[in-house]
């Protein structure tokens, strides 16, 4: 193939990023004026309630390489990193923030692996200077779990700035589902892939639209929608419950029959507390994994689009 004609697409979601619309198209179209491939940009705007449509409008209109997608309201990044995938017409694409966290220079070297023969190509974030503990944490113990426990095989760090090929764009195109991780689907579908290490810089204005519960949301989606080890894991969970509780119950019962051999001197109404606040707990608990797999099946059987779009530029 003439790699003068080879295209790459760029996928870029936007939500409320109306300062960083033009001073990114700048940076980006800088660092691409050099490159040997040709380019285009998908930017999807996902509802954004500030003027990121109008800088959107204006930008494409001087820029012929350049595509707008309006959804009708917010459907969240991961949904809108899918139509920006399913409306790309590239031999390869990439996906990448609007913020800028996400370094353009890696651009041409992931571009050059793919032409290496890499179906996908991932970039891998070393630090992020910005990130508060609870974020780190938190993504330390979800991908411990998700690798250790669920066997998904995520690498910790693997952000949704990656380079994915043609062949991975029309196996994507094939996945339906609603509570979506793009980077999960992906992470799933095996193909020769390979990992570039970055460093996260911070926002270049605004912030960061994910608060926490969008985070945890957004971990719990990529587990339900890929493992149902959770399911198992609170059965086990009752078990253990259990176990204990009727390791307990014997030592209730030499105590009641015995006078208190170890001398523990518990009465009978606290361990009944304590043992009832518990398995209420649990129960609860259990349950509300349940309905969050009953909540995904629901959604899947409603079978409605993933997205509506209300203008395409
Ligand atoms: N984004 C989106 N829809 C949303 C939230 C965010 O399309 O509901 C976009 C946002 O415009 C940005 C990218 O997703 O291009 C990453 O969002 P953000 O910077 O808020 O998240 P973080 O940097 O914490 O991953
Ligand atoms: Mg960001």
């Amino acid at each position: 193939m003439n790699k003068k004609r080879q295209l790459v697409s760029i996928v870029i979601p936007v939500y409320n990023e109306q300062e960083n619309i033009s001073w990114f198209f700048d940076h980006i179209s800088k660092k691409l004026a050099k490159v040997d491939f040709a380019w285009e940009l998908i930017y999807v705007d996902d509802g954004s309630r500030d003027n990121s449509y109008e800088e959107l409008r204006k930008l494409q209109k001087r820029n012929s390489n350049v595509r707008v997608i309006k959804f009708s309201r917010n459907f969240g990044k991961e949904i809108a990193t899918s139509a920006g995938l399913h409306a790309c017409g590239g031999d390869a694409a990439v996906m990448i923030d609007a913020d800028g966290q996400h370094p353009i220079e890696l651009l041409p070297e992931m571009v050059e692996r793919w032409r290496n023969g890499s179906d996908i190509v991932i970039g891998v974030r070393t630090t992020n200077k910005n990130e508060g503990l609870i974020k780190k944490y938190g993504s330390v113990l979800f991908y411990g779990f998700t690798n250790s426990v669920l066997k998904l095989n995520a690498t910790r760090g693997s952000t949704d700035f990656r380079l994915v090929s043609r062949k991975v764009l029309n196996s994507f195109k094939d996945f339906g589902e609603h509570s979506r991780m793009t980077r999960g689907i992906i992470d799933w579908m095996g193909f020769k892939r390979e990992l570039i290490e970055f460093e996260a810089s911070e926002r270049a204005y605004g912030k960061a639209s994910y608060n926490y519960y969008k985070l945890v949301r957004l971990a719990l989606d990529g587990i339900i929608s890929h493992s149902t080890k959770p399911l198992q894991l609170s059965g086990f969970l009752g078990v253990f419950v259990m176990l204990i509780a009727s390791v307990s119950g014997v030592l209730l019962l030499i105590n009641l029959l015995l006078g208190d051999p170890y001398e523990l001197n518990v009465t009978g109404s606290a361990i009944l507390g304590i043992f009832l606040s518990f398995m209420i707990g649990l129960v609860l608990f259990c349950q509300g994994l349940l309905s969050l797999y009953i909540e995904n099946i629901y959604r899947e059987a409603q079978g409605r689009p993933l997205y509506v779009i209300e203008e395409q530029l």
